[in-house]
């Protein structure tokens, strides 16, 4: 059995941001059950990082990624969240919580928000009103993986991939951990295994946090023909309706926004969600969606305050959670990275992190204490 400083569960954005960072402070071995990192939420993702987002520390935590994105792994790209009927407090919220962090921020008139997306409809179902902020962020997951798999392996950290863990326990003060590539004992297991994180922690005997993993559809279609769409802005409805956002010139993805309880698993998508996604779009725009390019489907993964959790468990020494990003786990990888860095460590907090009001105790697992 190999000693190392930390073992890290999970390959998906979270562990490897982590990892990527842990690896400045000691031995890392990051164990991914598939063959490769980002198979699951991570490689299935929209990757918009935005502020339309419900909890603040998320905000906080996206503001303080964002001088982290950089080409190839983020692109500026406009977004636009736009208000049906019914939806005029929620844009009132999403602007101000814009303006908040972001100074590209304006108001537009329905007339405005359709020079940007022409098939917007107006009039019953259409829109009523729209916000827009210049300066989003595209990601690129796969750019964002291979420069922290970069940054593992430059630093001396390896990443074993088909190493699913599959016996975690406690010995003389060290994790031990068995996969099918190889054993490793650290005094620091980091549990980033995304759906599956309470399994890892069952495995462990370690109490449950509690993650539900939600499943959500996404489908991708051609734009009308001969219409250059790559200028659009990621559009968004601020309340329930759906999300779209060009991919190349041609060709536009969309999401119904679902949300679907599920066990952690290679999730598929189902027809009914498929066809809400369709439904949605149609409704609100002039698109008619004929045929679908491509169609998936992924988790995204909650505690029960829907808030991300990084910190270690408070009766099971050594043992680090790092769980529930649910929908916004890469626009705050960078912030979640230096907040293990610091925590796993125990080295000061991150200027970062001070500077947009998050502390240690925002992410910590202690605030499940008592169910824990
Ligand atoms: C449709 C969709 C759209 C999204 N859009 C956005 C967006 O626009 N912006 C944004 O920021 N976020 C978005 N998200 C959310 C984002 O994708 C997730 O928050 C993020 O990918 C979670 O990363 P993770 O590393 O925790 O999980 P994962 O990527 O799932 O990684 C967990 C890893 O752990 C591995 N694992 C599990 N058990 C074991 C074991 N026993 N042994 C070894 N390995 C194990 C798994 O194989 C997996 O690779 C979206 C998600 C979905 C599904």
């Amino acid at each position: 059995m190999e000693q190392v400083d930390f073992i890290v569960v999970g390959a998906g954005i979270a562990g490897m941001s982590a990892a990527a960072r842990l690896a400045g402070h000691g031995s890392v071995v990051v164990c991914e059950m598939e063959d490769a990192p980002g198979v699951h939420s991570s490689g299935r993702s929209a990757a918009f990082a935005h502020f339309d987002m419900d909890a603040p520390v998320v905000r906080a935590l996206t503001a303080a990624s964002m001088p982290f994105f950089e080409e190839p792994a983020a692109h500026i790209h406009p977004a636009l969240f736009i208000a049906l009927e019914g939806q005029e407090a929620a844009l009132d919220r999403v602007e101000a919580n814009y303006r908040e962090w972001s100074a590209t921020v304006e108001r537009l008139s329905v007339a405005e928000a359709r020079t940007l997306v022409p098939v917007l409809r107006e009039g019953e179902g259409g829109i009523i009103g729209a916000v827009l902020d210049r300066a989003g962020r595209k990601l690129d997951a796969h750019a964002m993986l291979e420069g922290h798999r970069k940054s593992l392996s430059a630093a001396g950290g390896k990443l074993a991939t088909g190493a699913a863990v599959t016996s975690l326990r406690r010995e003389g003060g060290r994790w031990l951990v068995e996969t099918a590539k190889g054993a490793w004992s650290a005094r620091v297991v980091i549990n980033a295994a995304g759906a599956w994180v309470d399994e890892v922690a069952t495995m462990a005997g370690v109490t449950p946090i509690g993650i539900s993993p939600l499943r959500r559809t996404v489908i991708t279609f051609d734009a009308p023909e001969g219409l250059d769409v790559s200028a659009w802005p990621f559009t968004k409805t601020v309340g329930p309706g759906f999300y779209i956002e060009p991919e190349g010139r041609g060709r536009l993805l969309a999401c119904p926004m679902d949300e679907n309880p599920t066990e952690p698993c290679d999730a598929q998508p189902e027809e009914e969600d498929i066809a809400l996604a369709a439904w949605r779009v149609e409704e609100a725009t002039t698109l008619q969606i004929r045929r679908l390019a491509s169609k998936w489907a992924g988790l995204r993964s909650f505690v029960p305050d829907r808030r991300p959790v990084a910190g270690f468990h408070p009766d099971a020494p050594g043992f680090f959670w790092l769980a529930g990003q649910g929908g916004f786990g890469l626009q705050t990888s960078p912030a979640m990275a230096l907040a293990v860095e610091a925590v796993a460590t125990g080295s000061e907090w991150p200027e970062e992190l001070r500077a947009v009001g998050v502390d240690e105790a925002a992410l910590s697992p202690e605030r499940f204490a008592s169910s824990m």
